[in-house]
């Protein structure tokens, strides 16, 4: 499957990614999961994106672009992918629009989560990451918590509070998202690729899109 997966932070496009991987071998790609990983690894990417993500602000869609356009040509791809957390702005979904198209690739559908903002606050205040950048699982304290606190049931390394996760930085990703990535619905709506999924639970929201891919 060829998906693109919106919603706002923590109306959980990275749990529902992973869960659609599964059924298809399709990738997940995460532009959250790979600047996170630039950032821990100290590339030049990572340097540059660094300050922009801990303020919750988003990184510049030039750097986004040059992640994506590398990415997609990547063999995995072939299978499907799951476009997680991209695009976020409407020149990134222009230049995805461009991109996808000198690649031959079509997209089957545009997934919009819909989460009431105050879950979301909460969720993400409460949310746990693997701080192991090839794992990077997520976890809730309250509704999903390790076996043992603090540790990733994967691969044991400590699962942490992302730098973002502050009150005062999760507020701002909400406004970023409700300025900038809210309109991309209306870009793929107006495509015609848009559908609308309403949802708190990730098992629900995987259930909806199966059954408008007829899966
Ligand atoms: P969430 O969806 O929970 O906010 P992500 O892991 O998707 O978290 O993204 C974390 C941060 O990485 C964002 O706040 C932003 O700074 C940066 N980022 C990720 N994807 C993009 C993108 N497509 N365009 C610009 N910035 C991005
Ligand atoms: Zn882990």
């Amino acid at each position: 499957m060829k998906l693109i997966l919106l919603g706002a932070p923590g109306a959980g496009k990275g749990t529902v990614a992973k869960l659609l991987t599964a059924i298809d071998g399709s990738v997940q790609i995460s532009t959250g999961d790979i600047l996170r990983g630039a950032v821990q690894a100290g590339t030049e990417l990572g340097k540059e994106a660094n300050g922009y993500m801990t303020r919750g602000d988003l990184v510049p869609d030039s750097l986004i672009m040059g992640i994506m356009e590398k990415r997609l040509q990547e063999a995995d791809c072939q299978k499907g992918f799951l476009l997680d957390g991209f695009p976020r702005t409407i020149p990134q979904a222009e230049a995805l629009t461009e991109l996808l198209a000198k690649l031959n690739i079509k997209l089957d559908m545009v997934a919009d989560i819909d989460v009431p903002r105050d879950v979301i606050f909460d969720r993400l205040c409460t949310r746990r990451t693997c701080s192991n950048t090839d794992c990077q699982a997520i976890y809730n304290i309250k509704s999903n918590p390790t076996k043992v606190e603090g540790i990733c049931d994967k691969c044991g390394s400590p699962a942490i509070q992302r730098a973002d996760e502050t009150e005062e930085a999760i507020g701002h990703r909400l406004d970023t998202y409700n300025e900038k990535t809210a309109p991309v619905a209306g870009f793929y709506e107006k495509k015609g690729l848009l559908k609308k999924i309403t949802g708190t639970s990730s098992d629900v929201v995987v259930a909806a899109i199966k059954k408008q891919l007829g899966l």
